[in-house]
C-alpha cells in the first residue's frame, strides 16, 4: 500500500470526529482525520461549556477540542486541515479527494462532518456568535440568568429554546417572519401559554447590535407589513432557523436520508450504511440531541464498529 494508505480515515473534526480518532488511534489503527474547512466543528465557535461531563468549571469550546486533537494525536491520530472534496466508495480500499488534488485511501471510512445551523446571514451575527448571539440553548441559557433575551425562528426548534430559555432569563421575546407558527401545536400551545414569552408576529431580524467589549445589546427588527424597523434591547439572541447536515461528500452515494436530508438507517442501522466500511457519526444523522456528549458518544460508537468491522474482515469472517 501506498503512503497515503490509512486503516481507517475520518472526515470531520468535530466531538464525533475526534472521539472516532481517540478510539481508532488506540486500537493502533493510525487514522487519518480530514478536518473539513473549519477545524474543530460546532464547539469551535462556542465559547464556555459547562454540560460536558468532567469539567466542574466549565471549559471553552475550543479548549475542549484542542483537549481531544492532542488526545487523539498522543495515540497516532494524524489531523490534517483539509477538505475532502470526493469520496469513491464503490471497491476497497476507499478514495479520498482532498481539496487541492492529494488524494488517500483507507479500508474504513467515518464519516463526521456535522451539521451547521442555518444562519440569518444579517450584519453583526457571525461577529456576536459567543457575545450574546447563539445557536444553542442547552449550550448557553445560564449565561442570560434574569436578563432579556430573543429567539428567532418559528419551528419546533424556537419552541423548544423559548421554552428552556424561559427557565433562565428574564423575558424571552420570540421573533418569527409570519403570524403563525410552523411549530407542532403542542409545542405553540406550551409558547403562548408561557407568561414568560412575547411573540413578535410578523417580524424579520435586520442586525445585531452590539460589540466585543459590550456584547450584544440589541436586535434591530423590522415590521414585515409596514417596514418600519425599531430595536428590540436584549442582552442574547438564539437563533433557531433549522440545521442543515453536512451531506454534500454523500451525494449520490446509497447512504440513505430522512426527509430533512440527514443520514439514516439504510440495511443496517447507524453508523453502519448502506456501503460496507462506510460508517457516519455525530450531528450528520441527528437532529434530536445535538450535544457535545452525544457527538462525542456517536463518534465511539463509529470507531468500536469500524474496528470490528476490520477486524472482521482480516479474519475473513
Ligand atoms: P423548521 O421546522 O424548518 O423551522 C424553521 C423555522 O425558522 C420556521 O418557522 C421558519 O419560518 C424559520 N426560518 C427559516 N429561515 C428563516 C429566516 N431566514 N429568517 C427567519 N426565520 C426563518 O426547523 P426546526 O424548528 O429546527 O425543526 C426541524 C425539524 O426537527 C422539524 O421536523 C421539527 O419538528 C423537528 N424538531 C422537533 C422537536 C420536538 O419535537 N421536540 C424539537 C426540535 C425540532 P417559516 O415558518 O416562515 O418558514
Amino acid at each position: 500500500m501506498s503512503d497515503n494508505h490509512r486503516p481507517v480515515i475520518i472526515l470531520g473534526s468535530g466531538c464525533a470526529g475526534l472521539t472516532a480518532a481517540i478510539y481508532t488511534a488506540r486500537a493502533n489503527l493510525a487514522p487519518l482525520v480530514v478536518s473539513g474547512r473549519e477545524f474543530g466543528g460546532q464547539l469551535y465557535t462556542t465559547t464556555d461549556v459547562e454540560n460536558f461531563p468532567g469539567f466542574p468549571e466549565g471549559i471553552q469550546g475550543p479548549d475542549l477540542i484542542d483537549n481531544m486533537k492532542a488526545q487523539a494525536e498522543r495515540f497516532g491520530a494524524e489531523i490534517l486541515l483539509g477538505h475532502a472534496e470526493s469520496l469513491q466508495v464503490a471497491e476497497r480500499p476507499f478514495g479520498v479527494a482532498l481539496e487541492g488534488g492529494v488524494e488517500y485511501t483507507c479500508d474504513a471510512l467515518i464519516v463526521a462532518t456535522g451539521a451547521s445551523p442555518k444562519p440569518l446571514g444579517v450584519p453583526g451575527e457571525m461577529e456576536l456568535r459567543g457575545y450574546g448571539v447563539s445557536t444553542c440553548a442547552t449550550c448557553d441559557a445560564a449565561f442570560f440568568r434574569e436578563r432579556p433575551i430573543a429567539v428567532i425562528g418559528g419551528g419546533d426548534s424556537a419552541m423548544e429554546e423559548a421554552l428552556f430559555l424561559t427557565k433562565f432569563a428574564s423575558k424571552v421575546t420570540l421573533i418569527h417572519r409570519r403570524d403563525e407558527f410552523r411549530a407542532s401545536p403542542v409545542m405553540a400551545e406550551r409558547v403562548m401559554a408561557s407568561d414568560k414569552i412575547e411573540v413578535m408576529w410578523n417580524t424579520v431580524t435586520k442586525e445585531f447590535v452590539g460589540s466585543s467589549d459590550t456584547g450584544l445589546t440589541s436586535v434591530r427588527v423590522a415590521d414585515v407589513n409596514t417596514g418600519e424597523e425599531s430595536d428590540l434591547a436584549v442582552d442574547g439572541c438564539f437563533i433557531a432557523i433549522g440545521h442543515d447536515p453536512n451531506t454534500a461528500i454523500l451525494k449520490g452515494l446509497d447512504v440513505a436520508v430522512d426527509d430533512l436530508g440527514y443520514v439514516t438507517d439504510g440495511d443496517r442501522p447507524l453508523p453502519f450504511t448502506s456501503i460496507e466500511g462506510l460508517f457516519v457519526a455525530g450531528d450528520i444523522h441527528d437532529h434530536h440531541y445535538r450535544q457535545a456528549i452525544t457527538a462525542s458518544g456517536y463518534g465511539c460508537r463509529a470507531a468500536l464498529d469500524a474496528e470490528r468491522w476490520l477486524t472482521n474482515r482480516l479474519m475473513g469472517a
